[in-house]
């Protein structure tokens, strides 16, 4: 392969610091004030906020070119690097925004790989093989791969619960009220543009949904209703079985959990938070790291097998046993009733 590596992934782990300066996002500003008039007057109900004056996304095959464009022009150079990042003032960082434009099939996967690619060979001085690489690897290695999972597992993937969980989602993810500042922004910023970038799909409100074991029916329907580009064929999947793990590792070798100390790594939410990520009991504890090991904890079980979860299960097996009662009883306040937290 180009550079002699399969993958770059190593190299593209960096927090964000808020520097370099991330371009404003491109808005396509449509008044889709008499569309939303007709939905509401249809008696459509839903929930987030919309600025109908100004909805921002592209709607026909020229914007998906100029929003194709000014992502290989202005974000590219700095997408790999900074994409698993997570900011509390920047909503979509280097992200490209083309998974709507690229679902309605305004424009093609082939089509944007090539464009990207291109622009990689023209600049190869700003624009290192590790950000082209990470770019690629989404769309021909997640998108291609999770299309292919959907239609040969379905029907039946849909009915997936392998790892039986069965909590309702919380009131905050119509609302977006939580002490916890991840979640709180990672869903307000949802309601708010119908977008969230893939970690904050992935580690912090799937996590959420996953270590506080919610059903998969409950979390695949929200994703399903509050994003954007969601469409079955990818979203599915991507929730119940890369997020939720309901397929029992059909699409991952291992779950996609962690405790608070990822977030703490990849983002800067933490440190205006009201819970102290380092602590895993007391009242100020974060609630991901009690959750995080009582849910280790509950499903041992099923993972005693697994080789990529043999160093957690001998960590969860070294915990004393006082300290690991105490983690069981905060986490079981927490999943039985998350919006208090
Ligand atoms: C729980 C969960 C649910 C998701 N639901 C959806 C969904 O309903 N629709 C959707 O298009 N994507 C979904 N994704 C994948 C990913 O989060 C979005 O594609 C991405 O955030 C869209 O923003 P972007 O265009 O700025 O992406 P970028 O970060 O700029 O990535 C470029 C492109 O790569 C593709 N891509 C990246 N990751 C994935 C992936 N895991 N699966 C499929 N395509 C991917 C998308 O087409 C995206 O536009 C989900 C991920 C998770 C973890
Ligand atoms: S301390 Fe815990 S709850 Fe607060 S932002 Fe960090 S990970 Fe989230």
């Amino acid at each position: 392969p180009l550079g002699g590596r399969w993958n770059f992934d190593h190299d593209n782990r960096k927090k964000y610091k808020g520097t370099p300066p991330v371009p404003p996002a491109l808005s396509f500003a449509r008044d889709v004030s008499a569309l939303l008039a007709e939905i509401t007057a249809a008696g459509v109900s839903g929930f987030g906020q919309i600025d109908a004056t100004a909805f921002p996304w592209p709607a026909n095959r020229d914007e998906a070119l100029a929003q194709l464009a000014y992502f290989c022009q202005h974000l590219l150079s700095h997408f790999g690097e900074y994409q698993d990042a997570l900011h509390s003032e920047q909503a979509f960082l280097f992200h490209s925004r083309l998974s709507f434009a690229l679902n309605l099939k305004l424009i093609s996967p082939a089509e944007v790989i090539n464009a990207a690619v291109a622009q990689f060979q023209q600049q190869p001085a700003q624009i290192s093989l590790a950000q082209i690489e990470g770019f690629v690897r989404q769309i021909l290695g997640w998108r291609e791969y999770v299309r292919g999972v959907y239609w040969k597992a379905m029907p039946e993937y849909s009915q997936l619960n392998q790892l039986d969980n069965h909590h309702p989602l919380p009131q905050m993810f119509w609302t977006g009220h939580t002490r916890m500042r991840c979640l709180h922004l990672a869903l307000t910023q949802s309601l708010r543009h119908a977008y969230a970038h893939h970690i904050q799909r992935l580690m912090v409100i799937g996590n959420f949904a996953l270590l506080s074991q919610r059903h998969p029916d409950a979390v695949d329907a929200w994703y399903l209703g509050v994003y954007i580009d969601a469409i079955e064929w990818v979203e599915l999947p991507n929730t119940r079985g890369m997020s939720q793990y309901a397929d029992g590792g059909l699409l991952a070798s291992k779950p996609y959990v962690s405790s608070g100390s990822y977030i703490n790594k990849m983002s800067n939410y933490c440190a205006g938070c009201a819970y102290q990520v380092k602590a895993r009991t007391g009242d100020d504890a974060c609630p991901f790291n009690s959750l995080y090991w009582r849910f280790l904890d509950d499903k041992k079980a099923h993972f005693a097998g697994n080789p990529r979860m043999a160093m957690m299960l001998k960590l969860l097996a070294d915990l004393p046993a006082d300290e690991l009662a105490a983690i069981r009883a905060r986490a079981g306040e927490i999943m039985a009733d998350p919006d208090r937290f």
